[in-house]
């Protein structure tokens, strides 16, 4: 198993990364940016572990442990011991390219560099680095404390080696891996990002009101929330990224992202993170 992971992006996903590895014994860097932005991604898994606590399925000194556990940072030169990096930074393929760029030159040249993108190519990734064989998707659910999937893809020169020691990686933090090819959105967001978009369409189009539209997909369908709800806990601007990602890749029109979600997301209404999307989080209870 790994040594020592490194965490890059200490956002929602990054912060659930780091939190995951942390649980299970591993030390981990998490880096962001800017120290506000590590400071916030170290209180998001004290109030993650915490929930944990209350529920009874931890202990307050293992919750301690844990984020003791967490180092955080603003340089990547700190990732120089780590034997696997996670990168969770924003889903901005020129943005995540410059990442990898700098992980490859400051970690030792047998690390694995994983992403958690949404989308965006591994094989793009891997190739701004001097290791393609050891760059791979990782790629992580929402809430990643919560939930049970890990998407494991390959680029065109991911090695058997690092796609084994991954999904063994996976298997260790109690989660179930599932390998897919390197194509825009992989599986989950091909699949995904279609129906959300179609929700914001059938808002747009005055087809139901918000609350009837989550309605028929949780009671309709059995998801256990509504994909507004969901585009909300994504985060709109993760999900326009992926619909053109998506769209560029494929050059299909049928993903074309909805208009309303660009408006959405050019008037900064992001979802939870920005405290209202579809619905409004200001007061702690969604409406
Ligand atoms: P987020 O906006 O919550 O966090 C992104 C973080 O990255 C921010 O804290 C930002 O400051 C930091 N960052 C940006 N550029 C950086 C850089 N160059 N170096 C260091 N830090 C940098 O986003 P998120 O929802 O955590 O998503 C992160 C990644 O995970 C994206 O690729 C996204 O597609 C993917 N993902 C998201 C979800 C989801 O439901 N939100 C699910 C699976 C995968």
């Amino acid at each position: 198993m790994f040594q020592n992971v490194g965490v890059v992006g200490a956002g929602q996903m990054g912060s659930g990364i780091a939190q995951v590895f942390a649980a299970k014994g591993v030390p981990v860097v998490l880096v962001d940016a800017k120290d506000e932005f590590v400071a916030r991604g170290r209180k998001t898994i004290e109030g993650s572990l915490a929930r944990i606590v209350k529920k009874g399925a931890l202990t307050q000194d293992d919750a301690d442990k844990t984020l003791a556990r967490v180092t955080g940072s603003t340089r990547y030169e700190d990732f120089a011991a780590c034997d696997l990096v996670v990168e969770a930074i924003t889903e901005n393929e020129p943005v995540k390219r410059e990442c990898f760029a700098q992980l490859d030159a400051v970690t030792g040249p047998t690390a694995i560099l994983a992403s958690n993108t949404s989308s965006i190519s591994i094989t793009t990734l891997g190739a701004v680095t001097k290791r393609p064989k050891l760059v791979i998707g990782m790629h992580f659910m929402n809430p990643v404390p919560v939930m049970q999937l890990v998407e494991v893809i390959r680029g065109q020169e991911t090695s058997d080696e690092t796609t084994a020691k991954v999904l063994s990686a996976v298997e260790f933090l109690g989660k179930t891996p599932a390998e897919a090819r390197d194509f825009p959105g992989f599986v989950s967001n091909r699949v995904l990002m279609p129906m959300i978009n179609e929700a914001v369409y059938c808002l747009m189009e005055g087809v139901a009101a918000r609350d009837a539209i989550d309605t028929v997909m949780k009671l309709g369908m059995n998801h256990p929330m509504g994909p507004l709800a969901l585009a909300d806990l994504i985060g709109l601007d993760t999900c326009l990224s992926i619909l053109n990602v998506l769209h560029d890749g494929f050059g299909d029109p049928k993903y074309r992202p909805c208009p309303l979600l660009k408006r959405m997301v050019a008037a900064g209404l992001l979802g939870r993170k920005s405290g209202r999307g579809f619905y409004d989080y200001s007061s702690g209870t969604p409406k």
